[in-house]
């Protein structure tokens, strides 16, 4: 089966893991700083903070800008459960804005009308916002950072499918027009430290914050105790943290693989435009990348029409491939449904979801197995 994503593991990656495993630290030594540290570098931001996953690093961002009972959190209905998950963490409510059905992302229209809809109605306005940079394409952010303004909100950039990408001709992650961004290191994404995430923010109120609550909420820093230390061994628990902490291990193997970075987004890149050029006379729609943005191209989706869709995608999967499909829209699943929200709510996302298949792109595919899934989809569209 050709899978819809895999990690790409060189030789350099295995022997950073292996020199950590055979050195002093396994957790809490250098390694953790110096992935922070080159990652930040690449993303021109001041700060950031690396964790045991993206769901980790989205509760953390929650928790910094002060989310809690009787916020509301507002994001899209086409990501992963986990974008939305955070804000519950939090005690806060969760409500979606519906994308835009050319790019896939959090339509900025409907935002700006959900926003307007809601200050009219005297009813609640969120208090953070989180765009996803869906398939690895940022939102138009320029946007959403000036109704920020308008309407008070903060922004977290979920950017778990998007390090590497650009925006305006800068790198995804520099929080210009946003508070926070997260980004996930698990292997289906662009480079993997096996489970992994981080935030990286401009704000160091929020850096300092979100870096006590990775690890209990404990500080070894006078500065911040209630009184004197009363010795070398002292600390105090100043905040009720967690331990999500990423190991030395994971930082050394995400290090390793961020040094390749810009051949993985390059090979990327490449190969959706070779899906673009061989499926351009095919009656499906594929994802809008606007000009002023270079995607990581973490997912090739493409949109058959909805009676077709079940027996193209089983077609596909007996043929070897392993299509997938993002996302089920959040809103669906049962435990959200349990909590009130209802089918036909978000039906742009809806009809997505009937008609959406993600091809299989990944570093190390093959332009030859690449021909093949071509070949294979037109035939299932004939
Ligand atoms: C993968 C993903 C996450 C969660 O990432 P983990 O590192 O697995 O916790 C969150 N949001 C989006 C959009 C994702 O694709």
């Amino acid at each position: 089966m050709i899978p819809y994503a895999r990690q790409s593991i060189s030789s350099g990656d295995i022997s950073a893991v292996l020199d950590v495993l055979q050195g002093d630290w396994l957790t809490q030594g250098p390694s953790v700083p110096a992935f922070e540290m080159a990652v930040a570098k690449k993303c021109s931001v001041n700060f950031s903070i690396a964790v045991n996953s993206a769901t980790s690093a989205l509760h953390l961002a929650c928790l910094s800008l002060e989310v809690g009972p009787g916020d509301v959190v507002w994001t899209t209905p086409n990501t992963f459960v986990a974008s939305a998950n955070c804000a519950l963490y939090c005690g806060a409510d969760i409500d979606f804005v519906d994308i835009d059905p050319l790019t896939f992302c959090m339509s900025n229209d409907e935002l700006r009308r959900k926003l307007v809809f809601t200050k009219r109605s005297g009813l609640k306005l969120p208090k953070v916002v989180i765009p996803v940079h869906f398939g690895g394409q940022s939102c138009n952010m320029s946007e959403i950072y000036a109704l920020s303004l308008e309407f008070d909100f903060k922004v977290i950039e979920d950017a778990s499918h998007a390090i590497g990408g650009h925006y305006q001709n800068e790198a995804v992650g520099s929080c210009k027009y946003s508070d926070i961004t997260i980004f996930s290191f698990h292997p289906a994404k662009i480079i993997t430290s096996c489970e992994g995430g981080m935030a990286l923010t401009n704000n160091e109120k929020y850096a300092k914050k979100m870096s006590l609550l990775r690890s209990h909420g404990i500080t070894r820093e006078t500065s911040e105790m209630t009184h004197e230390s009363e010795g070398e061994w002292f600390y105090q628990q100043i905040l009720l943290g967690f331990n999500y902490r990423m190991t030395d291990i994971h930082a050394a193997l995400g290090t390793s693989q961020l040094k390749r970075i810009d051949d993985f987004v390059m090979r990327r890149n490449e190969l959706a435009i070779r899906y673009d050029f061989a499926l351009k006379d095919e009656h499906i729609q594929l994802q809008h990348v606007p000009k002023d943005v270079l995607s990581a191209r973490h997912l090739y989706v493409v949109r058959i029409p909805e009676f077709k869709h079940h027996q193209v995608f089983s077609f596909l999967r007996s043929s070897g491939i392993g299509v997938n499909l993002h996302y089920i829209p959040v809103h669906l699943h049962p435990w959200y449904q349990a909590k009130g929200f209802s089918v036909g709510q978000f039906p742009v996302s809806e009809k997505y979801y009937k008609e959406a298949i993600s091809l299989p792109l990944y570093f190390d595919l093959k332009d030859v197995e690449q021909d093949f899934i071509i070949s294979k989809l037109k035939e299932a569209l004939l």
